[in-house]
């Protein structure tokens, strides 16, 4: 019997990906889930700035089965993404696929002509610049995800850039047919992907979305800039390196929801974020490792919407009624269950109300801190 373990050729490629949009974020994102299915240590593969340096240890067939399996299926067991002309991916073949996944992990280059004629072209998601003949590009079309990108004559709609005619280098695109895989679903059936100019941010703000908020879990359906906070607090806190660097630059939640008119399928897409001052604070980790605690929606809410006079009076008024001796009165009563939803905490408001001066107090520290710094680098 040969030894078909030793005999087999093990591919190795090593690949370096930097953010780019959040199309094509999303199916690095996706990619990694993929290799991570796999067994590969993809938390290792993720860099403190901001990019991704990947070691492809598997062969095409072994990336296309696990693709294809953690893509949604019909009831009847076929592939809703591939296979068939109205497919998410529209008319890709097994084939087709694998191919592009043989580029990605640095195969054969498509064969794709180049004259001296050529036209010089600019991949619109990693920039590199290709001469090559135009019937042999690739641009951007239903062929990446015909519910996201819709057809050419809607897409300029659907997406960030005017132009149907967007080049997609040979290895970009295996990785936009990623993209579908960092979806989160959840339970009001939209699709979220949270968007930073970090993959390790990314990666593990979207982990955490998922695992908390995603269809399958018993969380109630929450607004998407809550989704956000409970992520970014959960990263500052479980995370050790630093969030703090990525904070002044854009971290949003893109969503995709798609609706029926007259039996004719819309897709919306919606970006949600917030303020740059509200992330400052989620990402300070005593302040994060303090809201979680509470755990209380209405005042995460209180400090997502910056309004800390409201936040100190429900701990003025909380405090008064928790230290009460006698019986809480009725209004007291349905105050507290109006605005703390946890038992632990309906049992002992003033504990509340100490933990939100302890916040408050956080809070105004950092943004003390924050305008001497601001007026020091100004000075
Ligand atoms: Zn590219």
């Amino acid at each position: 019997m040969e030894n078909s373990l030793l005999s087999r050729e093990v591919p190795m490629s090593k690949i370096t990906l930097y953010p780019s949009n959040w199309l094509y974020n999303a199916g690095v994102v996706g990619l990694l889930i993929v290799l991570e299915e796999l067994g590969e240590q993809v938390e290792k593969f993720l860099i403190d700035d901001g990019s991704v340096h990947i070691t492809i240890t598997k062969d095409v067939d072994q990336i296309f089965d696990r693709w294809a399996n953690l893509s949604p299926r019909s009831k009847k067991g076929t592939s809703l993404v591939y296979g068939w002309k109205d497919a998410y991916y529209a008319n890709q073949t097994e084939s087709s696929i694998k191919k592009r996944i043989n580029v990605l992990i640095g195969g054969d280059t498509k064969g794709a002509k180049t004259r001296q004629s050529s036209p010089i072209f600019s991949c619109v998601f990693c920039t590199v610049k290709m001469k090559i003949k135009k019937s042999d590009a690739t641009f951007l079309n239903q062929a990446f995800g015909n519910i996201l990108l819709g057809s050419e004559k809607s897409f300029s709609n659907m997406y960030w850039n005017n132009s149907a005619r967007d080049f997609v280098c040979p290895k970009c695109e295996f990785i936009l047919m990623c993209h579908h895989i960092a979806l989160t679903q959840l339970s009001d059936s939209s699709e979220i992907f949270i968007n930073a100019p970090s993959f390790k941010v990314m990666y593990y703000l979207n982990k955490f979305a998922r695992e908390a908020f995603g269809a399958t879990s018993l969380a109630e359906a929450r607004a998407k800039r809550e989704i956000l906070a409970m992520s970014v607090i959960e990263y500052a806190t479980k995370i050790q390196t630093t969030l703090g660097v990525w904070t002044g630059m854009n971290i949003e939640v893109v969503s995709r929801r798609e609706y029926w008119i007259d039996e004719k399928k819309h897709v919306k897409i919606e970006f949600f974020s917030l303020p740059y001052g509200v992330i400052q604070l989620l990402a300070d980790r005593r302040i994060a490792s303090l809201l979680s605690q509470i755990g209380e929606f209405s005042i995460l809410n209180l400090v997502l919407n910056q309004d800390f006079s409201r936040l100190m009076e429900l701990g003025y008024r909380l405090l008064r009624i928790g230290l009460k001796d006698t019986e809480w009165q009725e209004s007291e009563e349905k105050f507290v269950n109006q605005n703390l939803r946890l038992d632990r905490n309906r049992k002992n408001p003033a504990k509340v109300a100490e933990q939100i001066f302890d916040l408050l107090a956080l809070i105004e520290e950092k943004q003390k801190r924050r305008s001497t710094y601001e007026y020091a680098s100004f000075a």
